[in-house]
Order: C-alpha cells, then structure tokens, then sequence
C-alpha cells in the first residue's frame, strides 16, 4: 500500500546564526492512489516539505512513513519516489530516449528488453515516441516536460513528487497538460503530491487540496469543501478567483456594523459568531447579486431589504458568459472598491449606475478578525 503518512513533520534550517522554521507540524494523511495537491504562497514551505518525501532534505522533527515504514533515515535512491522538477532537470547530452531509461539502467539490474518495454510504453503515454532520438535542446519546453515524466514513470514508483511542473509553460499549454497529468495520474494510480502556487491548478487537479502558509497547515480537503467552508481567512482569500470580498467590521446588535453597511444576522450566524467583537464578513463575488438598477429591488421582502444595499458599479468588465462589476458604496472616496460581482453575461449592468446589491444570507461568511479562524 502507497499510503504516505506525514507525522508532525517539522524542518528547521540552521545556518548556525539564524534558524529558519520552514515547515512545522505538518500532519498528513495521502491515500493510496490520491492525488494530492500542496498549495500556498512563495516561501509557504510547499517545497520543502516535498523534499524531505523525496529524501532531499532531512527532516528536523516528525515521521514520514510509506505505507508502515519509516522513510526518515532512507537514502534518496532506495524509496520507491520519483519527482519531476520545474526545471525539468534533463541531461542536456543524453536523448530523450537515453534521459529516460537512464536511471533504471544505472540503479537496478532490469534488463535491456524491460527498460526498452518500459521505455517505449512511457513515450506512448505521453505522446512523445517520434522524439526518443532527440536531445533536450531539440526539445520544446512542453516536450522536454514530457520526457521528464516519461522517466518518472518508467520507474513505476509508489509515489510521484511534482514540484511545479508546468509552471515554465504558456498558459495555453498548462491548461492542456494540466488536464493530461490528471488523466495521467488516474491511469497510473499512483500516490501523488504535486506543488504549485497556483490555486487554479490545485482547484482543477487534486482529489484533496492541502493549503499552507508560514510553513503550517491552514486546512486539508477536497476542492469545493475547501472553497464552501474555508477554515480560515487565509484559505478563504487563497482560494477562488477573483478572490472573495471581505469587509472590516464590528458585532452589535446582532449585526455586522461598518461604516458602510448594518447587517441583521440570521439567528443561526448570530449563534456561530458568539461573543466575537471585531468580525471580517465575506462574500463570494458569485454570490453577490445585483438585483435592480437605480434601487428598485426585484423581488424585495422585508427580510431581504435588510441586506441590500445602494451601491455603484464604479467598473463592468465584460468577459462574454459573465460580467466582473467593481463595486462602492456610496459617499466613499472614488476609488475605494468595496465588492466585486459577478453577474451572468446577459445581466447588464451600466458603468456608473446605481444599483441595488443583495448579500444573501445563506453565502456569507463571518471571520474572527483577531485570529483569522471561521466563525461561520
Ligand atoms: P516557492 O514557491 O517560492 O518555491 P515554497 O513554498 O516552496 O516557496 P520553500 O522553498 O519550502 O517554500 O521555503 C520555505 C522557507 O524555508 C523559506 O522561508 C525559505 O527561505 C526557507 N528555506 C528553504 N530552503 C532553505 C535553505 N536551504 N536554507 C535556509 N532556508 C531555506
């Protein structure tokens, strides 16, 4: 069983001066077979943490284990790993053909027939036979990250390491490998942790997202759960784009009070936001609906009056299926943009006119503002 374990893994980087915690605590569980994507800004810990699976990096605190054996003290060579680098890390001299059989020649004693097998059957997958006599610098960027698979996969390894493999790619191109590699990834079945800071790429590919930040673990969990329920305001920011509207304010009268906006919480917020005084509110620009032009609310109750507001669509970007409407509330200084929206295509909204903007119950969000953590 390919089940990678992390156990409170902590690195610490000590150049006998400063000590640099890059990655603390960190406890996951990887299923075997799972697809497993590491995301979080520059400097998060992302890679760092999959150098130490890797064995390139040792680990300060903590247990990595495969399936019940401990890989603490494993060298490099002997876990059954294989990890594909942004940089594709090719031979330069060697082709393609000899850049992926070269490992398996070098450290087992598989015959030339099997690796030859091998060989062939990885160039098929990806796409790449007709190039097995070229050299990397006859390669393009795509095809060179092509090969580099194709060597991790002649090894047919337990588990497959991705530090920000497409990021050297156009974006038309990253699009379509990210697509492939997921496919990729199912057919093989292979345990797989890839790292990327970019949340589109963890959104479209994993099976479960592990999000970080200052070398901790902000939150793991599948794609939608992690967007519907983020358990901080870091995930709540980091994932989604264009990122959620958050609005700075206080609790009273079972209200989110700001200089802006009052708005009534439905008895079920009011219980989960408790005794917290500063609060953050949030709101998908999805979720935000424009409801009328020139303050004529459609459908209006009494109950939804509460939590509509005038606002200003300062900016409408027209982006064919949808339009992104840059929000203000009004009498703020003119550029100051509240709430971005997002609308369906067909839903016209006038640059510079009023509008009537709900923020349904049911979509919003409330946040701790000292501690970041989810109230609601
Ligand atoms: P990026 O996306 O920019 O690659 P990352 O999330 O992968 O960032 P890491 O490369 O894991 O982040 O780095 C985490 C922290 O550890 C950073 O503060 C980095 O400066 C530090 N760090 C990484 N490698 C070393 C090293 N060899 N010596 C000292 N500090 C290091």
């Amino acid at each position: 069983m390919a089940r990678l374990t992390l156990d409170d893994v902590t690195k610490v980087f000590d150049d006998g001066e400063d000590e640099i915690v890059a990655v603390e605590d960190v406890s996951i569980d990887i299923e075997d077979g799972e697809f497993l994507v590491l995301v979080g800004p520059s400097g998060c810990g992302k890679s760092t943490t999959l150098r130490m699976i890797a064995g390139l990096e040792t680990i300060t605190d903590g247990e990595i284990r495969l399936g019940t054996e401990t890989l603490n003290d494993v060298k490099t060579q002997d876990r059954d790993i294989a990890m594909v680098f942004q940089s594709y890390a090719l031979y330069p001299h060697l082709t393609a053909r000899e850049n992926m059989s070269f490992g398996l020649e070098e450290s087992t004693d598989m015959s030339d027939s099997e690796i030859d097998r091998r060989v062939t059957e990885a160039a098929s997958m990806m796409g790449i036979e007709d190039l097995l006599d070229r050299k990397p610098g006859q390669l393009s960027g795509g095809q060179q990250q092509r090969v580099a698979l194709g060597r991790a996969i002649v090894r047919d390894p337990e588990v497959f390491l991705m530090d920000e493999p497409l990021s050297n790619l156009d974006a038309k191109l990253r699009a379509e490998m990210r697509t492939e590699l997921q496919q990729l990834q199912q057919q093989l079945g292979v345990t797989s942790v890839y790292v990327t800071h970019d949340q589109t790429e963890a959104m479209t590919m994993s099976d479960r997202i592990a999000v970080m930040n200052d070398g901790k673990l902000q939150q793991v969990g599948r794609p939608l759960e992690l967007y519907h329920e983020p358990a901080n305001l870091f995930v709540a920011e980091f994932i989604g784009e264009p990122s959620m509207n958050f609005m700075s304010g206080r609790h009273e009268r079972s209200s989110f009070v700001s200089d802006d906006v009052e708005y009534p919480f439905a008895d079920d917020i009011e219980r989960a936001v408790g005794d917290a005084t500063d609060i953050i509110l949030g709101i998908r620009p999805e979720d935000v609906e424009i409801v009328s032009g020139s303050g004529v609310a459609v459908n209006g109750t009494g109950d939804d009056a509460a939590h509509e507001f005038e606002m200003t669509a300062t900016v409408v970007e027209p982006m064919g299926n949808q339009n992104v409407v840059h929000l203000e509330f009004p009498g703020e200084t003119e550029g100051t943009e509240d709430l971005v929206a997002i609308t369906e295509g067909s839903h016209k909204v006038e640059e510079g006119s009023t509008v009537t903007v709900r923020l349904p119950q049911d979509a919003v969000h409330v946040f701790d503002t000292r501690t970041g953590e989810t109230l609601h």
